[in-house]
């Protein structure tokens, strides 16, 4: 594989002004981006903070003591994060995922939660309410999630070889608080199975080849069998700090071949539409997928762009409205909420409901990204776009 590099591009990042349309737009689910796509899935970032130092997301060089992280006041507080949620929610958003940064670390999530719990779909049905976690403060924290209305969690995980793990966190964490915290998660019943089905447990391992690669097998032997589902990350080009190149991503085809040999593999059909995993069930003695076996996931950003089907929205810790992950610019949805000075001077009374949700349905009409189609169809040595591309640790996964 030819090696690539993606420059560092210095340029600050842009906001947007959440502009109110001169015609409503109602929210009444049917809402279509420019190129077709539902809104369906929401990304909230509740903390840019983290304790861990994973250099592909947050490298240690590049966030060290001295980096502008948001101060308290630019944060959305809680009831905010819940009246922009609710908005999303009468737009068609059924599902809804914590990150961050460590959104553990964002002190008395489980208020945030319990509030986000109580919203419910225009037909009358709870949220798939969900959270990435790095999984340090899952064990201090499993039973509050669970007694808030948390219904499952994705603990990331690099490798179960403790020396391996930490130095992909690159703060010394042992591995085994995170188990623990793992087993904590499904002692208080987050991701219990329903109906016979996996665990609502996901754990995500980002494969970086060359660094962590060697333990694909003995997490697939680990989790086999265990109701959880573990699925492989492709390393991506997303922010500008990670120093990515394309040859220390693993194709999650040749993830596959590789348990296969080992551990046979059929794939399955995808459980929902826009689900960004491939599903890939392990075969039993019948020669059929065996549900107590269990499946892994392979989510193949790099290798086979998913954008076709994208329905996800992020909106960052501070307020501002991201339409991919790989954007440039956010929608300042804070000023609009707060009534405070936008990006560009103008100001406005705190928006109403109804403006709200014109202004999130304005942003979504609009959206055309697709960065990971473009950036496959073109030559290796090409960039999408110009800009500042925000940060993961910003964002969230
Ligand atoms: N701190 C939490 C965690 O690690 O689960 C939540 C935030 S983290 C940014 C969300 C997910 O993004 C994690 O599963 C992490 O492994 C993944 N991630 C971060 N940087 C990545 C990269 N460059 N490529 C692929 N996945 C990445
Ligand atoms: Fe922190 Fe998660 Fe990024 Fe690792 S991947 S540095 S745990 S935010
Ligand atoms: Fe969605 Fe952007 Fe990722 Fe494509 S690149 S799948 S549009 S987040």
């Amino acid at each position: 594989m030819s090696e690539r590099v993606i420059p560092l591009i210095d340029q600050r990042m842009r906001t947007l002004v959440a502009a109110l349309p001169t015609q409503p737009i109602q929210a009444n689910g049917l809402l279509a981006d420019g190129l077709g796509r539902p809104l369906r899935d929401l990304r909230i970032s509740v903390t840019d903070r983290c304790n861990f130092r994973c250099s592909y997301c947050m490298p240690k060089e590049v966030f060290d003591k001295d980096h502008p992280y948001l101060p308290h006041s630019a944060l959305l507080s809680f009831e905010e994060i819940t009246r922009v949620a609710r908005s999303f929610v009468a737009h068609g958003v059924q599902k809804i995922r914590l990150t961050g940064g460590e959104p553990l670390l964002r002190k008395h999530i489980e208020v945030l939660i319990a509030q986000l719990a109580e919203l419910r779909t225009p037909d009358g049905l709870p949220l798939d309410l969900t959270l990435t976690t790095n999984g340090s403060l899952l064990r201090k924290k499993a039973r509050a999630l669970k007694d808030a209305g948390l219904h499952r969690v994705t603990v990331s995980l690099d490798g179960l070889d403790d020396a391996v793990f930490r130095r992909m966190n690159d703060v010394d964490f042992p591995v085994a608080e995170v188990l623990d915290g793992l087993q904590a998660a499904r002692d208080v019943g987050l991701g219990a199975p329903v109906n016979g089905g996996p665990s609502g447990l996901k754990i995500n391992m980002v494969v970086k080849r060359g660094t962590n690669d060697h333990e694909i097998l003995p997490m697939a032997r680990h989790f086999r069998g265990s109701g959880m589902v573990l699925r492989f990350i492709e390393y991506m080009d997303v922010g500008a700090t990670n120093g990515w190149r394309m040859d220390e991503v693993m194709p999650s085809a040749e993830v596959v071949r590789h348990i296969h040999a080992e551990m046979p593999l059929v794939q399955l059909e995808p459980s929902a539409p826009g689900e960004t995993a491939e599903r890939w069930g392990y075969v039993g003695a019948n020669g059929q997928h065996d549900p107590a076996l269990g499946e892994i996931g392979v989510i193949s950003s790099v290798t086979q762009a998913f954008c076709g089907d994208c329905n996800r929205a992020r909106l960052s810790t501070e307020g501002k409205l991201f339409m991919c992950l790989f954007a440039t610019e956010g929608h300042d949805l804070r000023s609009l909420i707060r009534g405070t000075p936008a990006p560009d001077g103008s100001l406005h009374a705190p928006a109403t409901e109804a403006e709200l949700a014109s202004a999130i349905g304005r942003i979504w009409q609009g959206r055309t990204d697709r960065y990971s189609q473009l950036r496959a169809s073109l030559p290796p040595d090409a960039t999408v776009g110009t800009g500042k591309r925000i940060e993961m640790s910003y964002i969230g996964g």
